[in-house]
């Protein structure tokens, strides 16, 4: 057991716990438990009506208890924050306590929604079914669900290989024999030309996904889901670097040929 875990500040409670996860506050932190259900301290996240980041205060209606341990007790208790941008942009929060015990068991919109916003630009450069599985996959993790997200994303993983594959297979020279017979990592590393170099040097990573789904307990997967999450999104910006690269080539062989034929007809 650890010493004393660190309670989670308001915005940590609404944005980012999983629904239903308890936390229990000590006595000496009853101001911590105030500033989870009080506190007006602006909130920066992301607002779904927006479509952008915002930053969100708590509205309060009546009187701010002054005492330190308001919350205390067995009752339940909301939070509505509005966003500063329109007031009629809120996000709601219901929270259960029993005695210091605190469990969110209600909001509004969903956890997922306030967490791939970051995400929705790799559709890009995602299929769309690969996309919604990347999204579950962060939902899934948002509510504490480890082993499961982690069967998404390996997917995910698996299929920006194989598309590599796919072209990499027309290629002059190429061994199909060792890459049906290699492993995964051997796999990415003979696709090498047809892979984002972060995924090449970093090809232990479905290791991990794989050790995740076979051998990690939920906690272990949750506390891996981040990392794994950033190298599935550092290839993604490869891909999406590339493909604006690719986008600002053909505009500018357009505007070459343009010039060109305007030189050759003007004189
Ligand atoms: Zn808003």
């Amino acid at each position: 057991m650890n010493a004393t875990p660190t309670p989670p500040t308001q915005q940590e409670f609404c944005i980012a716990y999983p629904l239903y996860e308890e936390f229990t506050f000590t006595e000496g932190q009853d101001e911590k438990g105030w500033e989870v259900f009080f506190s007006q301290e602006p909130i920066d996240t992301y607002c779904p009506e927006c479509a952008s980041n915002s930053i969100f205060r708590q509205h309060v209606t009546g009187d701010i208890p002054r005492y330190l341990d308001a919350w205390v007790g067995y009752k339940r208790l909301s939070l509505v924050l509005k966003c500063s941008r329109n007031v009629d942009h809120r996000l709601f929060f219901l929270f259960k306590v029993s005695e210091r015990t605190v469990q969110k068991i209600g909001q509004y919109p969903s956890l997922a929604d306030l967490n791939t916003y970051d995400v929705r630009q790799y559709s890009a450069v995602l299929p769309l079914e690969d996309f919604k599985e990347f999204t579950k996959a962060i939902g899934l993790a948002a509510h504490g669900v480890g082993v499961g997200s982690f069967v998404y994303l390996r997917r995910i993983f698996e299929n920006l290989v194989d598309a590599a594959y796919q072209t990499a297979k027309g290629d002059e020279g190429w061994d199909d024999e060792a890459y049906g017979k290699g492993r995964m990592a051997e796999r990415i590393l003979l696709l090498a030309g047809h892979l984002p170099e972060f995924l090449v040097e970093n090809r232990s990573m479905y290791k991990i996904l794989s050790q995740g789904i076979h051998e990690l307990t939920e906690k272990e997967c949750l506390a891996a889901f981040p990392v794994v999450k950033m190298g599935i999104e550092l290839v993604l910006d490869e891909k999406l670097a590339a493909a604006a690269k690719q986008q600002k080539l053909e505009q500018a062989k357009k505007a070459i040929h343009g010039l060109v034929s305007k030189a050759s007809t003007g004189h």
